[in-house]
């Protein structure tokens, strides 16, 4: 006599699962345009030159690879003399 109740559960339970589905399909459709929109490139920060001590914004530094991560530097010839600095210190010690 319960039937009707059992069905209407499990009908609900079905429309529930739909909704989740569609709303996580949505979301999976929309995300990659929305993180672009919702994450906007992050605000140019200065960055010191280790070399000559100038403070440079990164998007405008010059790039180098160092021990502890990437280094950034006002100009390549900074960069150059850094690298030239730290490899004839690395062969004295
Ligand atoms: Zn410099």
């Amino acid at each position: 006599m319960w039937s009707w109740l059992a069905r209407v559960v499990r009908w609900l339970f079905w429309v529930l699962v739909a909704i989740l589905v569609w709303r996580w399909i949505r979301e999976w459709v929309r995300s990659p345009r929305e993180a672009a929109r919702r994450a906007p490139r992050p605000p140019d920060v200065l960055v010191q030159d280790p070399m000559c001590g100038t403070y440079v914004p990164r998007s405008r530094a010059v790039q180098a690879a160092g021990p502890t991560g990437t280094l950034y530097f006002c100009s390549r010839q900074c960069a150059d003399r850094y690298i030239r600095e730290r490899h004839s210190a690395s062969r004295r010690s």
